[in-house]
């Protein structure tokens, strides 16, 4: 059993991944390239939301996509020049758009979301932490009585075969649930086992409980490789010197494939960049964390502010903040809400959700050292999924007995 290793990647994965490992007993450090937190973990929406079951390959997804290719402004973009340098993970992305792999994408999603749901009570709980967890669930709210209707069957479909529903309020009920929508709203689903939490809080408490359990953090700290004799890594390979472990976990989300010759694999993963806007809360703010599914925008309201997020664009590694992608959040936000706005802003965000084709994380013993376990590629549900893929990785490390199954995150499905 590996008593010391090294997690790279300081987001929410990677601090999963050390937490459970320390309690188990490991030596464990954690390197990142940057700060620990600052990564697509740090101003996310902060929805732990079991209620997401549904990759983002359906079937009809192909086409929405495409129409993106040359749509100015929508929530979702595809830049051609990306597709085109990345046509094999675009390709496998549309073979995955038919019902029997979003069928099996979704019971695997359900288990890593369901387990973590659980998992986060206890960690909140246990290491006292203090990061504005909130349990009131996720409203979906519909403008338009033509998409609310046609939601019925999605809740439908949700409930018989995820055993996911939603509780349904017409427009009069929505508006007494959530005095903070304009009149007119068509109606919402309201899904009560999801949480919120705010997402810099949670990674702070995460560094101080792992700093208490003797992790240690190093930061500032890029790793380039692995030093591997006979298929076992002995070292990572650093631009502040070696760092000696016994196993490795590669926790580095979007920036993963960076690592792929190392590695021994192709890494599928894309940047989806997305984008959030953090105030004070409004003077008549949202009770609820909201979506306004027309548009795709989410509203995170916290004990101590209030978020505008969401927006999906495969522009590759693009470090630019696009102005136009954050005044989609705004201009939705004005359409759904009677205070939608409050000063000043405090935070404008972009970040790369770690984008795998089939929707699903990797979780996986490296091809090229058998000691090297990925653990990226949570797409758009990574602080959902990250407890469950901790705990999962520790039980790898150690006996391989999981407590959920693994092999849908294998390397072998690509
Ligand atoms: C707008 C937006 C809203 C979102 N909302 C939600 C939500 O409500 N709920 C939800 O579940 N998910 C949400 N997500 C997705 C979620 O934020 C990501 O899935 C999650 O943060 C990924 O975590 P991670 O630890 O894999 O990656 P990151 O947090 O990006 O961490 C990876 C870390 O690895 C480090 N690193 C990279 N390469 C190296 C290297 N070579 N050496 C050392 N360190 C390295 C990086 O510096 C970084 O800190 C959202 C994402 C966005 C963009």
């Amino acid at each position: 059993m590996p008593n010391r290793v090294v997690v790279v990647g300081g987001g929410v994965v990677g601090a999963c991944c050390a937490y459970y490992l320390a309690k188990s007993g490991r030596c464990v450090t954690v390197v990142d390239r940057a700060q620990f937190g600052a990564g697509c973990s740090h101003a996310n929406c902060g929805y732990v939301c079991p209620s997401h079951v549904l990759p983002f390959a359906t079937p009809g997804a192909v086409w929405s996509t495409m129409k993106t290719l040359f749509a100015r402004n929508s929530p979702l973009k595809v830049r051609p020049r990306v597709a085109l340098a990345n046509l094999g993970w675009f390709l496998g992305f549309a073979r995955k758009c038919n019902t029997r792999d979003m069928m099996a994408a979704g019971r695997a999603i359900q288990a890593l979301t369901a387990s973590s749901r659980a998992l986060f009570e206890t960690l909140i709980a246990t290491e006292q932490i203090e990061c504005e967890w909130e349990t009131k669930g996720l409203l979906f709210v519909y403008q338009t009585v033509k998409e609310f209707e046609h939601y019925v069957h999605t809740n439908d479909f949700l409930t018989r075969e995820f055993s996911a529903p939603a509780k349904r309020f017409d427009s009069g009920e929505l508006a007494a649930l959530e005095p903070a929508l304009k009149p007119g709203m068509a109606g919402g689903y309201l899904y009560e086992s999801d949480a919120h939490l705010r997402p810099d809080k949670l990674m702070s408490e995460f560094k101080r409980v792992l700093l208490s359990l003797g992790v240690e953090i190093r930061e500032n700290c890029a790793v380039s490789g692995f030093t591997k004799v006979n298929g076992v890594a002995s070292a990572v390979r650093t631009n502040a010197g070696d760092i000696a472990a016994d196993a490795f976990v590669v926790a580095t989300g979007a920036w993963a494939p960076q690592l792929d010759s190392e590695l021994g694999c192709r890494v599928p993963i894309q940047p989806g960049k997305g984008y959030s806007l953090t105030m004070p809360r409004p003077a008549l703010c949202p009770t609820y964390p909201l979506i306004f599914e027309e548009h795709r925008v989410a509203v995170t309201p916290f004990a101590s502010g209030y978020r505008l997020g969401s927006t999906m664009e495969f522009a590759g590694y693009d470090e630019t903040l696009n102005r136009s992608r954050l005044s989609l959040l705004t201009d939705a936000a004005k359409l759904y809400l009677r205070d939608p706005l409050a000063e000043p802003v405090q935070e404008e965000w972009w970040g790369w959700r770690p984008m795998t084709y089939d929707s699903l994380p990797i979780i996986d013993h490296a091809p090229a050292a058998t000691n090297v376990l990925i653990a990226a590629g949570h797409n758009m549900l990574g602080l959902t999924m990250a407890p469950a893929t901790g705990k999962l990785v520790a039980e790898m490390l150690a006996d391989g007995k999981t407590h959920i199954d693994a092999a849908p995150y294998s390397l072998k499905r690509f």
